[in-house]
């Protein structure tokens, strides 16, 4: 049996990001991790960072590849009827833009820092639960190369993702869950190709939807709408291809460049909240609370902002005993999530076709789209919200 200030389940940008703010605090933490360290780093996910994303890793210091590496983007486009728009999100927000950096970098170098700082972080683990919830000493139980652990914690944050064990230990009745499932998922692939554009374009085709966007200077990521059960071995690399250019393509030519396709997956979508965040000692955080479909690029950095709301709330209580913010803490983040899932709510359902549409929503989608791309409104209303609405709290009360 051992001992920590915050036992932390998952080692995904949430767990990893709240390890390193609550180091930065003087904050004891433990981080355990079902999967391998390389499996973990290796997972192909988000790859668009806010602003104010950018920001909070710069300034916990683990930025610095980030700021070499990663691509900014003052703007993007949306193409629709064969044409593209562009919209300006420096120019409509105050300087202000996403970066493009995949998560899997962006967790590479978390893990390196956590490894730096020499505080634990447990890899495949087994068999992992947590109990006590609602006691002073929340407990996190796993197994490692044949051991069992315990780890008694004063709280215990669930990083642990959609999927994880953490929200579906919360008694029944204690959490009330808002889901929405979209009739389409995603199919994805990383290809070989140089980007044809230095801007993500967002596409509106007869089709469905398809989106071109890019990890590095020689790997393009593109995806396009499909069924959300779509069976991926029935897509050759050659169909994969066909698909992406009809749709994709405009009438001044514009269109990805091919390249040979190295990875691809197809992934359904989803909106989903369970709130509040809290249960007992146990905090979600990130995908354990929330997921939104990946159209408004939002998931990862909600996870960053979920945490800092954490970090602060953990630091106040060790630093002067007061719980007031740790009590706040599930409101103050559902305030900005729902803000995001309304967004990419709006984002999913603008832009892809729905199988029990009918002519007037097309119609009324095609609307849409000529007014977001003619008015400076509504293109401010987008940019702001695609480089991400401000952090509900300072980064200097989370001791930064
Ligand atoms: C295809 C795709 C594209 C996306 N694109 C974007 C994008 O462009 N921009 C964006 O912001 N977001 C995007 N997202 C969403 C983003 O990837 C997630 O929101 C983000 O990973 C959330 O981080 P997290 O740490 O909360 O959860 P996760 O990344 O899911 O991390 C959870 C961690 O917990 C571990 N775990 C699970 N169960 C257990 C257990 N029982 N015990 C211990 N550990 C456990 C997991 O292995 C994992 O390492 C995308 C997601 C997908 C799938």
């Amino acid at each position: 049996m051992s001992t920590t200030q915050v036992g932390i389940v998952g080692a995904g940008p949430a767990g990893l990001l709240l390890g390193h703010l609550l180091h930065l605090n003087g904050i004891d933490s433990v981080i355990v991790e079902n999967r391998a360290r390389d499996y973990v780093i290796d997972r192909v996910r988000a790859g668009v960072l806010e602003q104010g994303t950018v920001d909070l890793l710069m300034a916990m210091g683990v930025g610095e590849r980030l700021q070499r590496e990663g691509l900014r983007h003052d703007g993007l486009y949306i193409s629709f009827g064969g044409e593209r728009h562009h919209i300006a999100l420096a120019d409509l927000t105050g300087g202000k833009a996403i970066t493009v950096y995949g998560q899997n970098e962006v967790v590479k170098d978390l893990i390196d820092a956590r490894i730096a700082t020499s505080r634990p972080l447990h890899f495949e683990a087994e068999h992992v639960s947590v109990g006590a919830l609602d006691s002073s000493r929340p407990t996190i139980h796993f197994r490692q190369g044949g051991t069992d652990h315990e780890i008694r914690c004063d709280f215990i944050a669930g990083c642990d993702g959609f999927h994880g064990v953490c929200r579906q230990s919360i008694p029944d009745g204690a959490l009330t869950n808002y889901d929405r499932l979209y009739p389409f998922g995603w199919l994805g692939i990383l290809a070989g190709a140089p980007p044809s554009s230095a801007e993500l374009v967002y596409t509106y085709h007869d089709r469905g939807f398809a989106l071109f966007s890019m990890r590095s200077p020689t790997i393009t990521r593109l995806y396009f709408q499909v069924p959300p059960d779509e069976p991926i071995d029935q897509w050759t690399d050659e169909a994969i291809w066909d698909e992406m250019l009809m749709r994709m393509t405009t009438r001044d030519g514009w269109k990805p460049q091919v390249g040979r396709i190295v990875q691809k997956s197809v992934t359904p979508m989803r909106s989903f909240v369970a709130a509040p965040m809290r249960y007992g000692r146990l905090f979600l955080a990130g995908d354990a609370a929330h997921i939104v479909p990946p159209t408004g690029a939002k998931g990862l950095n909600l996870a960053a902002s979920d945490v800092l709301v954490l970090a602060r709330a953990l630091k106040a209580f060790y630093e002067s005993g007061r719980s007031d913010w740790l009590d706040e803490y599930s409101a103050v983040c559902l305030r900005r999530v729902w803000k995001a899932q309304r967004f990419s709510w709006w984002m999913t359902t603008t832009l892809h076709r729905s199988p029990d549409e009918t002519a007037f929503d097309h119609q009324r989608q095609i609307a849409d789209l000529d007014y977001l791309t003619g008015s400076r409104a509504a293109m401010t209303s987008l940019a702001e919200q695609y480089v991400g609405l401000p952090m509900e709290i300072s980064f200097e009360s989370a001791g930064l």
